[in-house]
C-alpha cells in the first residue's frame, strides 16, 4: 500500500469518527432546542430516573452496544434514534468525502458536511415538534454565504443562480403557506428554502423540492394510513430533498428533461 492510499484511509476514517460525535451534539439540539435548554450547560441524564450519565457511558454508539440499549442506573430502555443519528452523521459525512474529490473541494466538502448536519437536527425535530429552529436555518444561510464566497472556482451554479435559487421554492411556499393559513406549509419550511436554495442554486433546490414533492406525499400518506392524521411535517421531506439535490441536482435535472422531452423540444426551438 503505498503511502497517499494509507492518507486517504485516514483521512476517510477520521471523517466517519469525527462525524459519529459530532452526531452526539446533533442529538444534544435535537432534544434541548425546542426545550430551550442549553446545549453547553448541563449534562447528559437518562430520561426516565434523570441519572446523569457517566462520562465513561457517552461513548458514541459504542456506549449503546455495550449497554444494550439500557440506562446502568435504572434499566430504563435508551432509544435506539441516538444511535441512530449518530451513525447517520458519520455516515454522511463519510460519504461526501468519498463522493467528491476531497483533493480539489476540501472547503466544499466541509461546508456541506455541516449543512448535512444541521439537515439532520431539521429532520428529526420538525418530525418530534413540527417547527423548524430559526437558529438552524440561519446557520444553513451563513454556510450558503460560505460557499458563494469561497468555492467560487469550482462551483458549476453562478452568484445569480445562487440568488435566485432562494427564491425560486421559498416563494411558491410562501404563496402556499399564506393561501392554507399555515395548513399546508409552515413559515419554517419557507425559510430552510430560502437558506439552502441559496446553497443549491437554481437546479438545485427545484430539485430539492420535487424530491420532497413525491418523497413527501408517500411519506404522508404512509403516515396517514397509520396515525389517520392528515397532519405531518415537511421539513423532513425537504430534508431529504436537498441532500439528494447535493448529489444528484444535474442528473436528475437532466433525466427530467430528456423523461419529459423538454430538452428536445428547447432545442428544436433554438
Ligand atoms: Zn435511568
Amino acid at each position: 500500500m503505498n503511502q497517499l492510499s494509507v492518507y486517504y484511509i485516514v483521512i476517510y476514517a477520521f471523517m466517519f469518527v469525527f462525524g459519529v460525535c459530532v452526531g452526539s451534539f446533533l442529538n444534544v439540539c435535537i432534544y434541548r432546542l425546542p426545550l430551550g435548554e442549553s446545549l453547553t450547560k448541563k449534562n447528559s441524564h437518562c430520561m426516565t430516573c434523570g441519572e446523569e450519565i457517566k462520562r465513561y457511558d457517552l461513548i458514541p454508539i459504542i456506549s449503546w452496544c455495550i449497554l444494550r440499549g439500557k440506562c446502568r442506573h435504572c434499566g430504563a430502555r435508551i432509544s435506539p434514534r441516538y444511535t441512530v443519528v449518530e451513525f447517520l452523521n458519520g455516515a454522511i459525512w463519510l460519504v461526501t468525502a468519498l463522493y467528491f474529490d476531497i483533493v480539489a473541494l476540501p472547503m466544499y466538502i466541509i461546508l456541506t458536511c455541516l449543512m448535512f448536519s444541521a439537515l439532520i437536527v431539521v429532520f428529526f425535530m420538525d418530525w418530534d415538534t413540527q417547527l423548524i429552529n430559526t437558529w438552524v436555518v440561519v446557520f444553513i444561510g451563513v454556510l450558503a454565504v460560505a460557499e458563494i464566497i469561497l468555492c467560487r472556482d469550482y462551483d458549476s451554479a453562478s452568484i445569480s443562480s445562487h440568488i435566485i435559487g432562494a427564491f425560486v421554492v421559498s416563494v411558491p411556499l410562501a404563496i402556499v403557506t399564506l393561501l392554507s393559513h399555515e395548513k399546508a406549509m409552515g413559515w419554517g419550511d419557507v425559510f430552510l428554502m430560502i437558506a439552502a436554495g441559496l446553497y443549491l442554486g437554481i437546479q438545485g433546490a427545484l430539485v430539492a423540492l420535487a424530491v420532497a414533492l413525491v418523497t413527501g406525499s408517500i411519506g404522508g400518506l404512509t403516515q396517514k394510513h397509520f396515525s389517520g392524521s392528515s397532519k405531518f411535517a415537511f421539513g423532513p421531506y425537504l430534508s431529504i430533498g436537498i441532500v439528494v439535490a447535493v448529489f444528484f441536482a444535474e442528473q436528475l435535472g437532466d433525466w427530467y428533461m430528456q423523461f419529459t422531452g423538454l430538452n428536445e423540444m428547447l432545442n428544436e426551438s433554438v
